[in-house]
């Protein structure tokens, strides 16, 4: 447990989606469903507290966008005469921090968010936001999943449905765009790939796209089984976003550093296609999921890539289940 709270509060941009990787981390081995409960809520309490006190970091792009680090998942914003128009919504704890640095980026009240997805460490602060003005659009998937209880099986752990305002009003299957501060903004939905209700947020002129947790730039990723996301979902999303940018793009990823490229991107599904590869290479000739693990099928990467709270074992045990 205390190595796990130390990875979570040593880092920037930590999120629920960790909490299974550090209830891992922190016994060497799976929880029994009791305690896996017990950890989780503890854990969830335990990153509102730090995102209380996190500071928010402000990275200025292009063409009147930002990215803010520091509530959970990265939240991309556009100002402008239309008002502020906001990626992600972080968590809510962070409301006074978010409520200083929106204010540093000009005087324009927010008007318009977009949830890329349904997770708690994106859409938890949907309520206040809501209230602030702005306008919830989202992929529908996401709105169903904020309306009803959401179970994690992974971490035996629910989610209570958002309050009333905090649910998206305007949703959509496939494609939406919008025009607002002069800026072409393109909303696509991946198909299932990280959850099933994820979607990129492009702004066209910019060149600058948010790609929502089918990217973790620099660190393996979680991946939502129980809401329909999978490795090979991953992977499609990932040839998606290539085939979608350019060297010039700049890329917002979900979690990790927060300002991207297309090399990085690259390289990110590398990591995946090798190690899906090596995992199902394994599973194949009919090893369990912990003879899995201790071949080391990420051992190539984890120097570079293990080092976040989804760690090589708990990265592995996600692709086991995919193959
Ligand atoms: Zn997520």
């Amino acid at each position: 447990m205390e190595h796990a709270k130390k990875n979570l509060l040593s880092r920037r941009g930590f999120c629920l989606c960790c909490v299974g990787g550090a209830a891992f981390a922190a016994t060497n081995g799976w929880l029994t469903p009791r305690e896996a409960f017990a950890e989780a809520r503890g854990l969830v309490s335990l990153i509102k507290d730090s995102a209380a006190a996190s500071p928010i970091v402000t990275h200025r792009l292009r063409n009147n966008i930002s990215v803010l680090e520091g509530s959970g998942g990265n939240i991309a914003v556009l100002t402008g005469p239309d008002g502020k128009v906001l990626i992600d919504a972080g968590i809510t704890v962070s409301r006074p921090q978010l409520t200083k640095v929106l204010a540093d980026l000009g005087a324009d009240p927010i008007t318009h968010l977009v949830n890329t997805h349904w997770h708690f460490d994106h859409a938890d602060g949907n309520d206040w936001l809501h209230s602030a003005g702005a306008k919830i659009i989202a992929q529908e998937n996401t709105r169903k999943h904020l309306s009803e209880v959401q179970r994690v099986e992974d971490w035996d752990y629910n989610f209570l449905p958002l309050a009333t305002g905090g649910i998206p009003s305007e949703v959509f299957a496939t494609e939406h765009s919008l025009k607002l501060n002069g800026a072409s903004i393109g909303l696509k939905y991946y198909g299932p790939a990280h959850t099933d209700s994820d979607i990129s947020v492009t702004f066209a002129e910019a060149n600058i796209v948010h790609v929502a947790d089918t990217f973790w730039n620099g660190i393996y990723p979680f991946i939502d089984y129980s809401t329909g996301g999978s490795i090979d979902g991953m992977i499609a999303a990932s040839d998606a976003n290539l085939a979608a940018t350019n060297n010039e793009t700049i890329i917002i990823p979900g979690h990790g550093k927060p300002v991207s490229n297309k090399a990085e991107l690259k390289e990110f599904r590398d990591m995946l296609v090798a190690i899906r590869d090596n995992v199902a290479k394994l599973k194949k000739q009919g090893k369990s999921r912990d003879e899995t693990v201790a071949a080391k099928p990420t051992a190539d990467f984890d120097t570079k890539w293990g080092q976040f709270v989804i760690d090589p074992g708990f990265f592995t045990r996600l692709v086991y289940e995919g193959v």
